[in-house]
């Protein structure tokens, strides 16, 4: 299989990654939000093929608040949002807040998934780290769930990130592409509760949130399978973003 057979089976509604960003900007223009008027606040891994998009983003945007965990789960807690409240500009008594949260996975040139070759590093090499790791050890026959530490303090991100996969997956384990999935939901559910503590405020906050799936391809290529895209208004109803047109 090559990579752009797996791309098309495994994620058929991936777009080029400067189309999300360009997308992003395209769309949030359309509801009057524009670089300057908005924190961007953004969860990638902490790979840095991963930060490549957040780079890209940041050009788009502007400075963001750093919210990344491994695997791209948000770990800044409530005290790391309820700090980045406060950055936002204030226009006209408002604040608008952009979250994107991105999981990743490699893909290489034999349609592998997981797998990525980086500049200078002889070999493949694994994308993402964290998540093939929660997949190898909820491969294992004598996984207790229950017995494993909520919080390792020696190792806090892998930790968690295996402590909120694991229930989601079935028995006898899943394959990367499976548990990187489920990481999105888990950004996907996350991205609620930045909304209510952004909100916990007496500025009314607006907040467009952004998610998906990062994918790095051979040579540099790197594509996003889009998940949440929306604008949640202050007092309205969430607005469907399209990143497309
Ligand atoms: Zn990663």
């Amino acid at each position: 299989m090559t990579f752009t057979e797996s791309l098309t089976a495994h994620f058929p509604d991936a777009i080029p990654a400067n189309q999300f960003v360009s997308g992003s900007q395209r769309t949030l223009a359309r509801v009057g939000v524009h670089r300057g008027s908005a924190l961007p606040m953004i969860a990638t891994c902490r790979d840095e093929l991963a930060f490549a998009l957040t780079a890209e983003l940041q050009r788009a945007w502007g400075g963001a608040f750093n919210m990344a965990g491994l695997a791209g789960l948000f770990t800044l807690g409530r005290t790391g949002v309820i700090a980045a409240r406060g950055h936002a500009p204030l226009i006209e008594g408002r604040r608008t807040f952009l979250v994107f949260g991105l999981a990743h996975i490699g893909v290489d040139e034999d349609g592998e998934l997981g797998q990525v070759q980086r500049p200078g590093v002889p070999g493949k090499s694994h994308t993402c780290g964290a998540l093939l790791a929660v997949t190898d050890e909820l491969r294992g026959d004598d996984v207790r769930v229950s017995d494993y530490p909520y919080l390792d303090p020696q190792d806090p991100e892998q930790s968690r990130l295996r402590d909120r996969i694991a229930p989601r997956v079935p028995a006898g384990g899943a394959d990367v592409l499976t548990v990187t999935r489920i990481a999105r939901e888990l950004i996907d559910q996350d991205t609620a509760s930045v909304i209510e503590l952004l909100r916990a405020d007496s500025v009314p906050a607006d907040v467009a949130v952004f998610t998906g799936i990062h994918i790095h391809g051979p040579r540099g290529a790197e594509y996003v399978d889009p998940g949440i895209a929306i604008f949640d208004r202050a007092g309205g109803d969430a607005e469907k973003l399209s990143l497309l047109d």
